[in-house]
């Protein structure tokens, strides 16, 4: 990948960031006729290694860094259970 620094630990993105705090990597990619569609690149990566996100769930970081791509790092879970972690880790705002 273009944009991915993989080394021990954490993969950091390299590319675009986005959201509140510009700490979530993401790509755009062109969707045929409809246009362009922005891609998360934690999603993308857990997808691309681990397969498909059940549908509602979100992916947690298990390290916390939040442009960290590396599958090893990443966890399907439902919304609650994300917001009780960040809550846990003191990050909820
Ligand atoms: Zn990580």
């Amino acid at each position: 990948m273009l944009f991915v620094e993989k080394k021990d630990g954490c993969w950091l993105w390299k590319g675009k960031l986005h959201g509140r705090d510009h700490d979530y990597g993401y790509f755009r990619i062109s969707n045929g006729r409809t246009g362009v569609r922005d891609i998360l690149s934690h999603r993308w990566a857990y997808e691309y290694y681990k397969g498909p996100i059940p549908s509602g769930l979100s992916i947690d970081h298990l390290c916390s860094v939040r442009n960290c791509v590396n599958p090893e790092h990443l966890e399907a879970v439902t919304t609650a259970e994300n917001n009780r972690r960040s809550v846990a880790r003191g990050r909820h705002r």
